[in-house]
């Protein structure tokens, strides 16, 4: 990890750059132009303070993120590995899938605003606590309060890895500000085709947006970089969500990333899809065990070296499946 001064000073230069985009704000593909000190009529509902849920110890994502191997519900395992990521859920969100399993805060907006030296304040928390990293889910839309929160938890003495947990509907030359700051980018890759993306999540432009801004990403963070335990210190991992009756898109998805990265890339393909929200009925049913199978033999046939799959209870059980209005969103039932 790049030492923290160093990281402040991008910090204070990204800033110089994106605070100015809020007044007529332009931080991402939807490009709302709203002035987002005055009012909260963006897509992402968000002035320009943060707001976010919850900040906890997360057990559920990658191994390497949560520190967690052989992950199973109910059972998450004992030993040196268990500490887990340092997960902040934000408000609001600037691409809104209509199945989204995080519907609660990203379109019914609970949550509440938190000042910069509050957000610190909960990134110190959870390094206190033990979390591996700071794991900032869905980021794009608060990019500016999270710096400025950054900026005072650096000085605080934050020093695990950070972690951008983006859909991937970023911005170019908003990523280009980031390098030097983002530790490990966890992006989503979540359709290759304008009209799945226009039906389910409203953005036609997605793949385009999408798939400029992981390259970025990678140049920054080419390689994951995992420690003597494999945590993951730095780097990139491509995430992909496989809907029910969409495998085509997603076989399309890992083509693409085949022909466009190194088969040494972090792959993470998730079966946990539950419909939620406003799902439209052809993705009204949890997805079969033959379509996670068809995508994991695709990308195993095409080399990828660094795969994380999901194992079957992801798919069949609901333990990953959040619910924001209790104090313990997550059903974890760690052993004692
Ligand atoms: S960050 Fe929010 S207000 Fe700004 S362009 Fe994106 S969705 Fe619109």
């Amino acid at each position: 990890m790049m030492d923290t001064s160093k990281k402040v000073a991008r910090i204070e230069r990204a800033l110089e750059a994106l605070e100015p985009f809020e007044t007529d704000c332009i931080l991402c593909p939807r490009e709302c132009r709203v002035d987002r000190r005055k009012v909260k009529a963006g897509v992402c509902q968000s002035g320009s303070e943060a707001a976010l849920s919850c900040a906890l110890l997360h057990y559920g994502e990658e191994p390497v993120l949560s520190g967690l191997r052989d992950c199973a519900a109910g059972d998450h395992g004992e030993g040196r590995n268990r500490r887990g990521s340092g997960t902040i859920f934000f408000t609001g969100c600037n691409l809104k899938c209509l199945f989204c399993q995080n519907y609660q805060i990203s379109w019914l907006a609970q949550g509440r605003t938190v000042s910069h030296e509050e957000l610190a304040a909960f990134m110190l928390s959870l390094q206190r606590q033990g979390a591996y990293n700071i794991n900032l889910v869905s980021p794009t839309h608060l990019v500016v309060p999270i710096l400025k929160a950054l900026k005072i938890a650096y000085a605080e003495g934050l020093a695990i890895p950070l972690v951008y947990n983006s859909n991937g509907y970023e911005k170019i030359d908003v990523v280009e500000r980031l390098a030097g700051i983002i530790d490990i980018y966890l992006p989503d890759l979540k359709y290759r085709s304008p009209q799945v993306s226009k039906k389910y999540s409203g953005a036609a432009d997605y793949f385009g947006r999408a798939s400029l801004a992981i390259q970025e990403m990678f140049v920054q963070q080419p390689d994951l970089v995992l420690d003597e335990n494999d945590i993951a210190r730095q780097g990139l991992i491509i995430r992909h969500l496989i809907l029910p009756g969409q495998t085509e898109d997603s076989l399309a998805v890992l083509d693409w990333i085949a022909g466009n990265f190194p088969r040494s890339i972090s792959l993470s393909l998730m079966s946990q899809y539950r419909p939620c929200f406003r799902a439209p009925e052809d993705i009204q049913r949890p997805l079969s065990a033959d379509e996670y199978q068809a995508v994991v033999l695709k990308a195993k046939k095409l080399g990828f070296e660094n795969l994380f799959i999901q194992p079957e209870v992801f798919r069949t059980d609901d333990h990953l499946m959040p619910d924001f209005n209790r104090p313990e969103p997550f059903r974890w039932k760690l052993k004692k």
